[in-house]
C-alpha cells in the first residue's frame, strides 16, 4: 500500500467513525479505571486546532493534550513520517544502534546548552532519570553520601514515586507512603530560602547535591520562575557544585516563544528534561545534560521503548517542523495576542479575574479567591459553547492551544471564553 492509500484510508474511516453508536460513559467506566476526574465529552477526531467529539460537536482546542500536541491534530509532517516509519523499522531494541534515535539526539544538542541525550517515554520518566544521574553524580563526583534534591513548593514533576515525591504538592502524595527519601521543599522564586536550605541541610555526611525547578510552573497555577531568583540559583550552584536540573517537560520544545523555558531566565541548567511537546503526541521523553553530568555507564539506566524508531522519527519530524514553519515566531505573535485578549477580559471583569501570566503559548488566568466560581466551571462552560481549556489548579485556567494556532483562532478562542464567563457569572 502507498503513503497516499493509506493517508486516505486514514480519513475514511476516521470519518466513518463519527457517525457510528453514541458514546456510553456507563460502560467505559465498567473497564477503566477511575483515576481521572473526566469532563463528559467524548474525543473522536481531530484536525488542526480543532476535535471533535462522539456526538460530532466541535471544538477549538487549547488543551493540545495538555501542552503536548504541539502541531495540533493530524498534521500532515507527522501522519507521513508515522506512516513512513511504521512501514519500515517501528520497534527494535537499544541492544542495536537506531540511527534515528542519534538524528533526533543530535537535533536536540545542536539545538539546546545539552551535550548528551538519553531518550525514554515520558515527563515522569524523564525526571526519574535526571533524579537517578544526580544521584550517580553525588556519589561519583560530589562525594555525598546523602545527597538531597531541593524542589520546590506547587511544582509538578510526574506520578512516579521517586517523582511525586520531588513533587511539591501533598495531594500528589497522600496514601503514597513512605516516600522516596533524599528530597526537601522550597517555596518558589524565594532565593532566601535556597540559601537557607542549602546551608541547614549541609550536615555530617548529608548535603544538598542538585536544585530541581521548572523554569515554569505549570501544573502549579502557570508561575513563570522569576529572571533574578533563577540567576542567583546559576550563581549559587557554580560556586557550590551543586546541579541545577530544569524541568522543561511542559515549557520547553516551543512553547514558551523559545525553544527552552531556561532561554527566558538567561541562564543554562546542567541537566534538563522534555516530554509533553518533544513527540507532538507521540509518547516520548528525554533527559539531557552537559558533558561534566554524563556519569552514566552501560546498564546504569534503561527503557525498552525509550528512543524507538517510532517515537524518535516522528519526535524528530516535530522539531524540524518547527524550525522549518518559522513556529517560535508563531508562539510570540499568538502569545502576545492572547495575553492582550485575557488582560482585556481581566479588566472587564475585575471582580473575577485577578491575573494574567504566562511566557508564549502557556498563560494562567487567576480566578478570585473568595469567587465561588472555580477554573473547573469556567471550562464546562467554555466546553458547552465549544472550546476546550484546562485548569491548573483549582483557580487558574490554563491556555496551552498547539503552536500552530492562528490568529483567527486565537480571536475566537477569546471570544468564546467571554461567553463561557458571561454565562458562569449569570
Ligand atoms: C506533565 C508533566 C510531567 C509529567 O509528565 P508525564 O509524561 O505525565 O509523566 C512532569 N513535569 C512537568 C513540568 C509536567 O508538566
Amino acid at each position: 500500500m502507498t503513503i497516499d492509500t493509506l493517508i486516505s484510508n486514514h480519513n475514511l474511516s476516521v470519518s466513518a467513525a463519527t457517525v457510528v453508536k453514541p458514546f456510553d460513559s456507563d460502560n467505559f467506566k465498567e473497564s477503566v479505571m477511575d483515576t481521572y476526574a473526566r469532563f463528559p465529552i467524548a474525543l473522536e477526531r481531530g484536525a488542526g486546532c480543532r476535535v471533535w467529539d462522539s456526538t460530532g460537536k466541535e471544538y477549538l482546542d487549547l488543551v493540545a493534550g495538555i501542552a503536548t500536541c504541539t502541531l495540533g491534530h493530524a498534521h500532515p509532517a507527522m501522519v507521513e513520517t508515522v506512516t513512513r516509519q511504521i512501514q519500515t523499522l517501528h520497534h527494535v531494541s537499544n541492544l542495536f544502534y537506531i540511527p534515528v534515535q542519534g538524528q533526533l539526539a543530535q537535533w536536540l544538542v545542536q539545538h539546546s546548552c545539552a551535550e548528551k541525550v538519553f531518550l525514554c517515554n515520558s515527563g515522569a520518566e524523564a525526571n526519574e532519570a535526571a533524579i537517578k544521574l544526580a544521584r550517580k553524580y553525588a556519589h561519583t563526583v560530589q562525594n555525598i553520601e546523602h545527597p538531597v534534591m531541593l524542589t520546590a513548593n506547587a511544582s509538578f514533576h510526574g506520578r512516579t514515586l521517586a517523582t511525586i515525591t520531588a513533587t511539591g504538592q501533598p495531594k500528589y502524595q497522600k496514601n503514597f507512603a513512605p516516600l522516596v527519601p533524599g528530597f526537601h521543599y522550597v517555596p518558589y522564586n524565594e532565593i532566601q530560602a535556597i540559601e537557607a536550605a542549602i546551608s541547614e541541610l549541609d550536615e555530617g555526611d548529608r548535603a544538598v547535591s542538585a536544585i530541581l525547578l521548572e523554569p515554569l510552573q505549570g501544573e502549579g497555577g502557570v508561575r513563570p520562575g522569576e529572571v533574578a531568583y533563577f540567576q542567583a540559583i546559576r550563581r549559587i550552584c557554580d560556586e557550590t557544585g551543586i546541579l541545577l536540573i530544569l524541568d522543561e517537560v511542559q515549557a520547553g520544545m516551543g512553547r514558551t516563544g523559545k525553544l527552552w523555558g531556561y532561554e527566558n531566565l538567561g541562564i543554562e541548567p546542567d541537566i534538563f528534561t522534555s516530554a509533553k511537546g518533544l513527540g507532538g503526541g507521540i509518547p516520548i521523553g528525554a533527559m539531557m545534560c552537559k558533558q561534566h553530568c554524563d556519569v552514566f555507564a552501560p546498564g546504569d539506566h534503561a527503557s525498552t521503548f525509550g528512543g524507538n524508531p517510532f517515537a524518535c522519527a516522528v519526535a524528530l519530524t516535530v522539531c524540524q517542523t518547527i524550525e522549518r514553519e518559522n513556529l517560535l515566531e508563531n508562539v510570540q505573535a499568538r502569545g502576545e495576542q492572547l495575553r492582550t485578549g485575557l488582560r482585556a477580559l481581566a479588566a472587564k471583569y475585575l471582580a473575577l479575574i485577578t491575573d494574567v501570566r504566562g511566557w508564549g503559548l502557556i498563560h494562567g488566568m487567576e480566578l478570585a479567591a473568595d469567587s465561588e466560581i472555580t477554573a473547573a466551571d469556567v471550562v464546562k462552560a467554555a466546553i458547552a459553547e465549544g472550546l476546550l481549556l484546562v485548569p491548573a489548579g483549582a483557580k487558574v485556567l490554563r491556555f496551552v492551544p498547539p503552536l500552530i494556532v492562528t490568529e483567527t483562532e486565537v480571536n475566537l478562542a477569546l471570544q468564546i471564553l467571554e461567553k463561557a464567563i458571561a454565562a458562569v457569572q449569570a
